[in-house]
């Protein structure tokens, strides 16, 4: 087994045995991003030197026998919006080109703590707006299995990274779908958490009542690793609260209830991401676990009710690029001969990209005093609507299992200029950040080696459950 290949017990157990050292192991990565990277696009920064240094301290712990933790000199890439004290951080906008983070985001901080070693920042959508990668200001990337096809988005540089073994494990937001899709795209594991688990300070907000940090990781114990890690309440940001505990959690499979919503089984779904969930659940019951019918009623109104209150948290989020206190300054101030006006048409006209622009149009219009009552309230009362779906299926079952994509994924292009059809490959995410619950994807199947995941949902502060199931599913 190659080194890039190693999940994060396997590294530490190496680093603990000396079987190679922090600095081997991140080199190891590095050489092979260098090389392979040119391809696949998942990096808009590589940090090598810090990198280095971060495993040359590690490597000081180990020399002076010191217990290290679990993920101390282990490889990780974090998605471009969010902050590492001193690199750049472009959101893959033009409009933050040059901008450097002059702050760690909380969970940079933490991983810090634990000794991770930071290999770069990944691509993504323009502030994470997208569901292919293909909206980055920088170029596109690439899907592993198939480059001609996108990895998925809008986190699709950190799952590339993962799932071609340029890191051992990435973070990625998750706002409608950002973490689950592209890991399902990419083949590999990634969680989005409970609203409120892991601290968004340091994030670039993009939709503040949805966004989470979560791990994309290539195994199921990674993403709890990585989880308990980054998780826990922070004064920085006021939306964080600690998880409840629950003591000696153990979840016998045969006791487990998964529910499977009758509405996911639509017209829209590909037939070989319907076969891949039917094999999902006749493996469930082999294990043992009851499989039961659920309703969710308003599961239609999910894309439309995300698609009216993400525009318009994000119209208000993104009214702080106004050139002066971000990004693009000065320089372009002394092109403009007009007024302050002059200044922000210019510099938001030119560093935005379409996509951004065409979300900034439809939340400020579902804002506007005209349409507020017609759009944006309604879309709160929905919202409920959708929340008390899931918290009466989650009376009968302890888990929900649903397809994360309705389709495989999709050549470069084929759905780029057409919106609504890239927005409806978030038809089986959306909901999740909706309600603030939490939700997994894992790989559960290739078609034309092309992988396929599935989505376990569970109740608030319920990612034990998610990760007990989905390691039963893994093993076997
Ligand atoms: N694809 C969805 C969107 O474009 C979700 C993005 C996200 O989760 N950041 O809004």
């Amino acid at each position: 087994m190659e080194l890039t290949q190693f999940t994060i017990k396997q590294a530490h157990q190496g680093l603990v045995k000396k079987d190679f050292s922090a600095l081997e192991f991140t080199e190891a990565f590095l050489d092979k991003l260098k090389q392979e990277d040119k391809k696949i696009h998942a990096f808009l920064t590589v940090t090598e030197d810090l990198a280095i240094s971060q495993a040359k301290r590690i490597d000081n712990l180990i020399a002076q026998k010191k217990d290290i933790p679990i993920l101390a000199g282990i490889p990780c890439v974090v998605k471009d919006n969010i902050l590492i004290e001193g690199i750049k951080c472009t959101s893959a906008s033009k409009i933050l080109e040059n901008y450097i983070a002059s702050y760690d985001a909380t969970c940079i901080k933490k991983l810090k703590e634990q000794g991770v070693v930071f290999l770069g920042k990944t691509n993504l959508d323009e502030f994470a707006m997208g569901s292919s990668c293909e909206n980055s200001a920088f170029g596109p990337t690439r899907n592993p299995y198939d480059l001609t096809r996108v990895p998925g988005g809008s986190s699709g540089g950190s799952a590339a990274a993962v799932a071609a073994n340029f890191s051992v494990f990435g973070l990625g937001s998750d706002t409608g779908g950002s973490i689950r899709q592209p890991c399902s795209f990419c083949g590999v594991v990634g969680l989005k958490p409970t609203y409120g688990a892991v601290s968004r300070y340091g994030l670039i907000a993009f939709a503040s009542s949805l966004d989470q940090i979560g791990p994309i990781t290539k195994t199921v114990e990674d993403a709890r690793i990585v989880f308990d890690a980054i998780k826990g309440q922070d004064e920085m940001d006021s939306t964080s609260v600690e998880m409840p505990k629950i003591e000696n959690y153990k979840l016998k499979i045969e006791n487990l209830r998964i529910g499977v919503p009758k509405e996911y089984f639509t017209k829209g779904m590909d037939s070989e991401v319907e076969k891949a969930v039917k094999r999902a659940i006749e493996i469930y019951k082999k294990m043992g676990t009851k499989i039961l019918e659920i309703s969710l009623p308003h599961a239609e109104y999910a894309l439309p009710c995300y698609y009216i209150i993400a525009p318009s948290e994000a119209s208000a989020n993104l009214a702080r690029y106004d050139g002066i206190k971000y990004g693009k300054t000065t320089n372009d101030r002394q092109q403009v001969t007009g007024d302050l006006i002059d200044y922000y048409l210019k510099v938001r006209g030119e560093g935005f990209g379409p996509e951004v622009k065409r979300r900034i149009m439809l939340g400020t219009y579902a804002l506007s005093a005209g349409y507020y009552e017609a759009y944006y309230k309604k879309a709160q009362k929905v919202r409920t609507l959708i929340q008390r779906d899931f918290k009466k299926a989650f009376d009968k079952v302890d888990i929900i299992l649903a397809p994360t994509s309705p389709s495989l994924p999709f050549k470069l292009g084929e759905k780029i200029d057409d919106p609504l059809s890239m927005y409806l490959t978030d038809i089986y995410t959306v909901s999740i950040n909706l309600a603030g619950i939490p939700a997994i994807s894992i790989p559960c199947a290739e078609s034309n080696n092309l992988p396929i995941g599935i989505q376990l949902i569970a109740n608030a502060f319920e990612e034990d459950k998610i990760f007990e199931a989905a390691l039963a599913f893994e093993k076997s």
